[in-house]
């Protein structure tokens, strides 16, 4: 039987596809990569890119193996020390160094980094580089798929500018719309949150101890994540007509709006450990629409869905591009752990990676849209009950240090 040219075509050059793309062609694959915006170069500026990343262990790990890691500027990496979350009723969850900062005295180990903050422009960057170096030709750009024949071999993809590409498994990895999942047949369930996540980084009085600090508010989520010195990246999902008005402020009015939600939770308790004053706003916020997306599958013979085109959460958790990483670590796994028999657009093996992907997806988004959903509402006793859930998990160590594990793993 005549074979596929291409082993995999991948459609979509993000973070996802992209370090998918290298994995596979590290491993001896044909791969190629379809993108149809340009692909502009990042110049780190001194501000840090407003969009940012916080990175898991297992993320950092397969952007190592890949060689994207590598690529980054450590002046402008960020360890993340610990976590500390507020309720809006005195509820309280700390991690890593917050759970150790208020026992004064007591000895204790330097904090192991929960995880990394990375900026968005220099990681696509970074891995652009690997791609220059050790594959110039993966990525064609500008290019997108118009068409899919299906052949007894493989895939016959109809490309809108150039020659059609021949393949044994097409990878869609082009965003939550992905126009490849739609084309294929795949439908997905959309569910609008009543939030717009405002973007910013700002300069702060003091160091910030390599916390991030997040606060449960009024239905809305807004999180200080830290920036190498002191500075911090503002992510908050505010309610949309609340959003619209911020972005309107003038700086000092929405650093004073941010001061509004952190000051009270941070004065609640004599052992608060205090979140420093913000300064001075860097970047021009930028507000993003957010939904919950899922799609009624992961594959079908021949095709297979990685990051946002594969599932839609919240921000809240920062995990978004950590299950599209872990996505493409496990797709490449299975597919160069293949041998010799099946191609890579084998049904078994899709089937293997689907099932490997849907309990950390489902579970994530499970776990994101509960919390929304448990913050949003005023129902009598409920914000009472949340507050002293949190408090409760806070107590039990063992709960904490799993769901510091399953964060950092997308494992069980
Ligand atoms: C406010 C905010 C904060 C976040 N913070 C975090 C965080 O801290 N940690 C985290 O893990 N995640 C976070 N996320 C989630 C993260 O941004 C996404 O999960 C991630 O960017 C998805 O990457 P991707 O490569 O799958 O898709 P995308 O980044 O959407 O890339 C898709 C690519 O496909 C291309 N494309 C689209 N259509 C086509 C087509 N028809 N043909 C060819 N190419 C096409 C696009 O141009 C693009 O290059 C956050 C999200 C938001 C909104």
């Amino acid at each position: 039987m005549k074979q596929a040219p291409y082993d995999v075509v991948i459609v979509g050059a993000g973070i996802t596809g992209l370090a998918l793309g290298l994995a596979l062609h590290q491993g001896g694959l044909r791969v190629r990569v379809l993108e149809h915006a340009p692909l502009a170069r990042f110049v780190p500026e001194p501000g840090f890119d407003s969009r940012i990343y916080a990175l898991s262990r297992s993320s950092q790990a397969f952007l190592q193996q890949v060689g994207g890691w590598e690529q980054q500027d450590a002046s402008r990496l960020q360890p993340i020390l610990g976590m500390e979350i507020w309720g809006d009723r005195q509820g309280r969850l700390q991690f890593g160094a917050a759970q150790h900062s208020h026992r004064a005295g007591s000895p204790r180990a330097a904090p192991q980094a929960q995880g990394t903050i990375v900026e968005a422009g220099a990681m696509l960057e970074g891995l652009l580089r690997v791609m220059r170096v050790e594959a110039p030709d993966l990525v064609q750009v500008p290019e997108t798929v118009l068409a899919v024949e299906h052949e007894p071999a493989g895939l016959l993809l109809r490309l809108q500018r150039g020659a059609p590409l021949r393949c044994a498994l097409l990878v869609a990895a082009d965003g939550v719309g992905s126009p490849v999942r739609a084309h294929m047949g795949v439908s997905a369930t959309f569910k609008a949150y009543d939030h717009q996540a405002l973007v910013a980084n700002y300069r702060t009085s003091g160091p910030h101890g390599g916390l991030a600090r997040q606060w449960f508010s009024a239905g809305e989520v807004l999180a200080l994540l830290p920036l190498p010195g002191n500075h911090v990246s503002l992510v908050w999902s505010a309610r949309k007509a609340h959003a619209r008005r911020l972005l309107e402020k003038t700086p000092a009015q929405r650093m004073a709006a941010i001061e509004g939600v952190i000051g009270p939770s941070v004065e609640a308790g004599p052992e608060a450990l205090a979140a420093p004053q913000l300064l001075e706003e860097l970047t021009t916020p930028q507000g993003f629409d957010l939904r919950l997306m899922r799609p009624d599958t992961l594959v079908l013979p021949r095709f297979a869905l990685v990051g946002d085109a594969a599932h839609g959460v919240h921000p809240m958790a920062g995990q978004g591009l950590n299950l599209g990483l872990q996505d493409a670590a496990t797709l490449a796994t299975v597919l160069l752990h293949r041998g010799w028999g099946p191609d890579c657009g084998d049904w078994s093996l899709l089937r293997r990676y689907a099932r490997a992907r849907q309990e950390p997806i489902a579970l994530m988004q499970g776990l994101t849209d509960g919390l929304y959903r448990l913050f949003d509402s005023e129902q009598w006793g409920l914000p009472l009950w949340r507050n002293w859930g949190m408090n409760r998990v806070n107590q039990w160590g063992w709960l904490k240090n799993r769901l510091m594990a399953h964060a950092n793993t997308g494992s069980q």
